[in-house]
């Protein structure tokens, strides 16, 4: 195992890759192109066919329909031990009744790699996922999340230039998640290998991934780096999964003097920027961030609203807003130099142009 490592090899292409159970396409002409080196991740809620994508990459599930390439290589009939991926899962899979360096050997034992070529591709194995001094203990003695570093050791261990992990902190405590997470990004950077990631978590896709696909009902709803899919989503869905959204449903109007505005459903009128595709009469819905939203004093404010609650959430407060019609969320960090108002109070609200988009009526 040597850093950089497969840095050129290692793109994953699906082409219409289509899995049916039944009647129903679980997983429907998905179509995705992760580069080499990539960290990649397949986001979406449960039962949106995440895994199902990865087991067909992996080969442990039938593809019905379409065309999986590694490296230009079509792979769909290739037999799953074949496929040189290293695979992570939730469930540690280690094997108990091994030590930590056995568990760790053992695709290299079944591939008739050399004896003094174990122990160097093991012992650095064992240093990137910092169980130097475990070796020799038994899989069974370790916690959670040690045996989970012995598993993406395994995973890692004979340098596949991909390596899939499905939901593989899905069994550890927050704050030990947040740290592997930092610790596999860090690896995947080192070894240049291209990683396709599985997680309901939507933090832990932002926080990880070079780029993301977001799945709604086995399909894909968007793909894009972290920042692109939560500041742009395509539509409602991402822009709700995502995270908290304002989503206002309305029409664009135009008129000579403020150009674009957005008229809300229940009467509120904002100013817009211009979009592509959103002139005026057009139905369309307003996206903005509860974050992106300042609360002002009313006077001069484009819009005031008085505060209808207000929930301590820790490292923020919550605000919901009525505002012309409209009850906006507004997340204000708890910091004794912002303002934060009671029940109550009148406040104004803006927003910058650019924290705002409209997004399609229909999604
Ligand atoms: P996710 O990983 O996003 O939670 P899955 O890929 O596990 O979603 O599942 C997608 C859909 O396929 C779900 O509706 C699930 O019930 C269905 N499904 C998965 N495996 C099978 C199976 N072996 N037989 C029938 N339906 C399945």
């Amino acid at each position: 195992m040597s850093e950089s490592a497969g840095a050129q090899r290692g793109a994953v292409e699906l082409r219409g890759v289509t899995k049916r159970y039944g009647d129903e396409s679980v997983v429907d002409a998905v179509s995705l192109s992760v580069h080499a080196g990539e960290f990649f991740s397949l986001l979406g809620p449960s039962g949106s066919g995440k895994t199902t994508t990865l087991m067909m990459i992996a080969g442990f599930a039938a593809v019905d329909g379409g065309e999986i390439l590694i490296d230009g290589a079509d792979i769909a009939r290739t037999p799953p031990q074949r496929r040189g991926l290293g695979m992570v899962f939730q469930n540690y899979a280690v094997f108990p009744h091994m030590n930590v360096f056995d568990n760790i050997a053992f695709p290299l034992r079944a591939r008739g790699v050399a004896a003094p070529q174990i122990q160097s591709q093991v012992t650095r194995a064992l240093e990137l996922v910092q169980l130097q001094r475990h070796a020799t203990k038994f899989a069974r003695e370790l916690s959670g999340g040690q045996q989970q570093r012995v598993a993406i050791a395994r995973a890692i261990v004979y340098s596949p230039p991909v390596v899939l992990m499905d939901e593989p902190l899905g069994a550890l405590d927050k704050n030990l998640r947040y740290d592997m997470q930092s610790e596999i990004k860090d690896i995947q950077r080192r070894l240049g290998m291209t990683v396709v990631y599985v997680t309901h978590d939507q933090e832990e896709a932002l926080n990880m991934s070079d780029r993301i696909a977001i799945l709604d009902r086995g399909r894909v709803a968007q793909v894009g780096a972290p920042s692109q899919v939560y500041e742009q989503p395509a539509n409602r869905f991402v822009a709700q999964f995502l995270g908290e959204a304002n989503l206002l449903d309305g029409a664009v109007q135009r008129d000579g003097a403020s150009g674009l505005c957005f008229a809300a459903a229940g009467g509120m009128k904002v100013a817009v920027r211009e979009q592509p595709g959103f002139e005026h009469g057009a139905q369309a819905v307003l996206f903005v961030r509860p974050e992106k939203v300042l609360l002002d004093d009313a006077a001069g404010a484009p819009l005031s609203g008085e505060i209808r609650r207000r929930d301590f959430l820790g490292s923020v407060i919550r605000y919901r807003v009525a505002c012309d019609g409209s009850l906006l969320t507004v997340d204000v960090a708890n910091a004794a130099h912002l303002k934060r108002p009671q029940v109550g109070e009148r406040v104004g609200l803006r927003w910058l142009a650019d924290d705002a988009s409209l997004l399609p009526a229909s999604a």
